[in-house]
């Protein structure tokens, strides 16, 4: 792990502060929806961390479902192409859905994924993104629970990969520059 920390340029936020601000945003959950109608979806892999602190946070009966879509490759700009490489199987018909995603870049996986999810007749479907890139975006989606706002640099760590590596640091930080150049 001390290894892995020396390829950070930099920590934007801690172990402790991602707990603290998903703490809050779970509280925020558990009071706008109604028990035992909620599901969680997130987006594999990036999104596996924060669904599984954010689910053991909420008070009220939930569940939760995963699908799988693939953006980016080994490098650090999205490719631009968004394939969906595995549905829910938990049924998502007249019950609340909230997508759980790690980051709101182009936003190109959230409108993929959020019209995969549509087709399944959720009453409704937000979504709740760990962080949001501030960065021009051609077409806006509206995010109901927002963790943090970050500039536009590529981030690694609390599910963030480079490479698939990276996942597991409990911080997201700024990757060094000559990690991936
Ligand atoms: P999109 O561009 O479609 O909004 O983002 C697609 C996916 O690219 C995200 O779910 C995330 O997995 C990945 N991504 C976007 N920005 C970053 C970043 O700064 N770091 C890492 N590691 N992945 C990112
Ligand atoms: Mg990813």
């Amino acid at each position: 792990m001390t290894d892995m920390m020396s390829d950070l340029e930099k920590v934007l936020f801690d172990g402790e502060t991602i707990n603290q601000r998903i703490a809050e945003l779970a509280d925020e959950i558990s009071r706008d929806y109604t028990d035992g109608e909620l599901v969680l979806v997130t987006v594999l892999r990036g999104g596996l961390i924060f669904l599984a602190d954010l689910s053991r946070r909420i008070s009220i009966r939930h569940t939760f479902d995963v699908v799988g879509a693939t953006s980016y490759g080994p490098h650090v700009e999205s490719s631009g192409q968004v394939l969906i490489t595995k549905d829910v199987e938990v049924p998502l018909q007249g019950r609340d859905v909230l997508l759980v995603e790690d980051i709101y870049d182009t936003g190109r996986t959230l409108h993929v994924v959020r019209d995969l999810l549509q087709v399944h007749d959720p009453r409704s479907l937000e979504i709740c993104s760990l962080l949001v890139k501030d960065r021009p975006r051609s077409q806006e989606i509206p995010i109901k629970y927002i963790g943090f706002h970050i500039p536009n640099v590529f981030v690694v760590g609390y599910g963030l990969d480079y490479d698939e590596q990276y996942r597991h640091l409990n911080c997201v930080g700024v990757l060094k520059k000559e990690i991936y150049s």
